[in-house]
């Protein structure tokens, strides 16, 4: 979309493209008056998204053979979630979520991206006529900056200069090699729109430019989305951890316990240099996952949850996540109610008193800082509902309903995590009435148009066959 045309795109759905704060008219949030500190000072936002690392693999949830400090120290100094969720099992339909604070299937992203050029869903991405966090942010008076994996979509006009970030260093596809900046391929490493022969650990390389982003944009409100490639295949730590991990025997979990352990190394100077430059109090910073860890692929774990990547269990989409602004919100917390990624959007979009949407857009994260403080003690989502093709899941309140295929699960999640006793035949009136809640939420949905076309085809095809 040209850049006047998004301004009238924005202006229309009531997104003002005005550099002062304004009043949020948010569902649940409190206004630029109302915040106290948002008056005076807008914090800085920052978004850690990792991916595909499971969730037993930080040392707040118990993890013993690798150490994750940095990771953990944002937990011990804000809070961290227990039930916190994506909305989907997969890289790309969670951050088309993350990044709309909306459930992705009301604008057809319901599936991964890709794959490269000549591919069906080349030209699929995040639709143009979706607002990002980064326009949110943007329209509010913040610089916006990405590090790392987009895969929001390939062509140019899904390009994240063309969905509100000012800067962008990464690549747009799916995955990359940690050690070769691709340089003549289809996905090179890219600053801007420029092709970059990168020579560092790629995982280092994106710290790096984070704390960059950071130095270079200290005395105004940033928002900073960092969304790493590790710990997703291809399997490849840096050399300085070669012999760092032979208490681990398994050789691809002491591949990923590198990849990871830098990681949170580089999260580690991304907060130092927030200490630093005193912006620590001042900032909201997330920490999130974006699926659960494929254990066959990477080595993660996932225990005690039931499943990995890719289902519908909890190991699929119940993730690590965390989040402190120590200048708001109390340090050590432990938040037990259902959150999801949604949510970041409208939680930074009333930290920054801005604007989110407007009209009658639907958003489906709630602004989580009233929860936080403590100021409203009810729940913030009565239901979470999952869909990908034929799999389904939805939960309200402690049960949740699986479909993975043909098979159908009910669970009591607060005293069966791991989703090991189906209670369906015991609860039927549960079970009805979990599917009646789905399907009200599923007949908001749609289907992206390619996986119509493709499903007709299918059926056409089976039909003449029979
Ligand atoms: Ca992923």
């Amino acid at each position: 979309m040209r850049n006047q045309t998004r301004r009238e795109f924005l202006k229309a759905i009531g997104l003002a493209a005005a550099s002062a704060p304004v009043v949020s008219i948010l569902q649940g949030c409190a206004s630029a008056g109302q915040t106290g500190r948002a008056e005076s000072k807008r914090p800085n936002i920052v978004v850690i998204i990792s991916d595909d690392m499971g969730y037993a693999d930080i040392g707040c949830h118990g993890c013993r053979d690798i150490a994750t400090p940095n990771i953990d120290s944002i937990a011990q100094n804000g809070v961290r979630f227990t039930n916190g969720y994506v909305s989907c099992p997969v890289c790309s339909p969670t951050r088309a979520g993350l990044i709309t604070g909306r459930y992705q299937q009301r604008f057809g992203h319901e599936y991964n991206t890709g794959p490269p050029p000549g591919g069906q869903r080349e030209h699929v991405g995040l639709p143009v006529t979706e607002v990002t966090i980064a326009d949110v942010l943007k329209s509010a008076g913040y610089v916006t900056g990405a590090v790392g994996k987009w895969h929001l979509g390939l062509s140019p006009h899904f390009h994240p200069f063309k969905r509100g970030f000012d800067e962008f260093f990464g690549f747009l596809h799916g995955n990359h090699s940690f050690i070769d900046a691709g340089l003549g391929t289809f996905n090179p490493i890219l600053r801007g729109t420029e092709p970059v022969d990168e020579k560092e650990y790629l995982t280092d390389a994106f710290s790096r430019e984070a704390v960059a982003f950071v130095e270079r944009h200290h005395d105004e409100p940033f928002f900073l989305y960092l969304a790493y490639n590790a710990v997703h295949t291809p399997m490849q730590a840096p050399q300085r951890y070669k012999d760092s991990f032979k208490h681990i025997t398994n050789q691809k979990r002491r591949i990923y316990a590198g990849m990871l352990t830098s990681m949170d190394e580089g999260i580690g100077k991304l907060l130092a240099k927030l200490r630093e430059l005193n912006l620590e109090e001042d900032t909201l910073l997330f920490f999130v996952n974006d699926n659960g860890g494929p254990t066959g692929a990477n080595a993660s774990r996932n225990d005690p949850l039931r499943a990995t990547k890719g289902t519908m269990y909890e190991g699929g989409v119940r993730v690590p996540f965390m989040v402190q602004w120590p200048g708001r919100l109390k340090a050590g917390r432990v938040y037990h109610n259902p959150v999801i990624a949604l949510d970041i959007l409208p939680t930074a979009a009333a930290a920054a008193g801005a604007v989110a949407f407007g009209g009658n857009r639907k958003l489906d994260g709630v602004n989580l800082l009233p929860y936080l403080t403590g100021k409203k003690k009810t729940l913030p989502h009565q239901t979470l509902c999952w869909r990908s093709g034929r799999n389904h899941a939805v939960r309200k309140k402690n049960f949740k309903l699986v479909k993975m295929g043909d098979e159908t699960g009910l669970f009591d999640l607060s005293s069966d995590v791991g989703e090991s006793k189906d209670l369906k035949a015991e609860k039927p009136d549960v079970l009805k009435d979990m599917e009646k809640t789905y399907e009200k939420w599923n007949s908001q949905m749609i289907e992206p148009a390619w996986s119509i076309q493709r499903r007709t085809r299918r059926a056409t095809k089976k039909k003449k066959k029979t």
